[in-house]
């Protein structure tokens, strides 16, 4: 038996992740946690986690998604979003409403 490291659930058929994306997975979730794996006589780090086949469904559903531009949003000309937020590796530009509420 072995739990599912994202959502809990003890069972056996398990799949793991390896993830290296040149950025600090640990801002978005304590679980990514860094591995050091022997490769080819070197060892390099990766995030690695160890999923049920539910939990690795809810990843290739949002990888779909994503790669698929989904989440693509437009560029915005809005003279109110004059601010740049740096957030998950990039900058976006944001209101002073959505600033204020960021800042909470
Ligand atoms: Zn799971």
């Amino acid at each position: 038996m072995e739990t599912c490291q994202v959502c809990g659930q003890e069972g056996e058929d398990r799949r793991t992740l390896k993830l290296r994306y040149f950025y600090e997975l640990e801002e978005i979730s304590e679980k990514f946690q860094q591995v050091p794996i022997d490769e080819d006589g070197a060892t390099d780090v990766f995030y690695m986690l160890r999923t049920c086949k539910d939990c690795r469904g809810d990843f290739l559903e949002l990888l779909r998604r994503w790669i698929n531009g989904e989440f693509v949003q437009p560029e915005s000309d809005d003279p109110k979003r004059n601010i740049p937020v740096r957030k998950d590796g990039r900058t976006v530009m944001v209101t002073r409403e959505e600033w204020e509420a960021m800042r909470k």
